[in-house]
């Protein structure tokens, strides 16, 4: 092993990486492009190890490596090239992408092209916005004797506006932006119930398909009420499940029989 890592190239004790490496997708792909760095010219990103040595390095398997060197190559973060020592063996020479500045093609950051909007109305110096990235410590106080801390927690994700504010990042204290905002929090909250309650009843119901299908599989005897009870009966509280359960069973004709009227 030992040799594995010194035959190509000295690697270094320590790496240190781009920022852009942790955009990297997969656990395998990141650790092998650490690896491949303990290898590289840091001036130019050049390395020759072997795919023994990749894989050592990076602890893992040399399947697996070279599997997460493929996706390196599909991220262009790494590209090779096959070469002939004087055995005629062959290795590859790496070129690994090492410019923090410069992020490899398939780890670009998407580029937001929406317009900037330039708002010329003039509003009354209470309600105008704090510039973006600034706090106005005079809203926020405003705003939290308003509404209290409880409602700004879960702003984010229900930043209603009135009408007279709408697509403002940072709207001022206004009443009519509060009042949209708890209504839009009344019928998030309003929508999770409905959710809940959609889904409990989902296990109480069976799809009238997967039980046709069952009782085509025993033949055809069984009514849909019998198979029910007997789903019910393996599973009270989840009637889809204790269905597949019942499905699953050597005796499931027997067992449904018993619930045949
Ligand atoms: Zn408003």
């Amino acid at each position: 092993m030992v040799s594995d890592l010194t035959t190509y190239a000295r690697r270094l004790p320590f790496v240190r990486l781009p920022v852009w490496a942790f955009r990297i997708p997969s656990h395998t792909a990141f650790r092998t492009y650490a690896a491949l760095l303990t290898f590289a010219n840091l001036n130019t990103g050049a390395c020759w190890p072997s795919h023994a040595a990749i894989a050592s390095a990076a602890g893992l398997g040399e399947k697996t490596a070279r599997r997460a060197l493929d996706e390196l190559r599909a991220l262009g973060i790494v590209t090779w090239k096959r070469q002939h020592d004087a055995n005629g063996q062959t290795s590859n020479r790496y070129t690994v992408a090492i410019d923090p500045e410069t992020p490899p093609a398939g780890l670009a950051e998407p580029v937001d092209n929406s317009p900037v909007t330039v708002s010329l109305t003039v509003t009354p110096r209470s309600e105008r916005p704090s510039p973006v990235g600034q706090v106005d410590r005079r809203n926020e106080n405003q705003e939290n004797k308003n509404q209290g801390n409880e409602t700004r927690a879960s702003a984010p994700a229900l930043d209603a506006r009135c009408s007279r504010h709408p697509g403002l990042a940072d709207p001022p204290a206004c009443r009519g932006c509060r009042d949209a905002r708890i209504a839009a929090e009344a019928s998030a909250a309003a929508e999770a119930e409905a959710e809940k309650a959609r889904r409990a009843a989902a296990l109480l119901t069976l799809d009238p398909a997967a039980v046709e299908a069952l009782s085509v599989r025993l033949g055809g005897v069984y009514s849909a009420e019998a198979i029910t009870d007997a789903a019910r009966a393996e599973m009270p509280g989840n009637l889809p499940l204790g269905l597949r359960m019942l499905a699953s069973r050597a005796d499931a004709a027997d067992a449904i029989a018993r619930w045949e009227r």
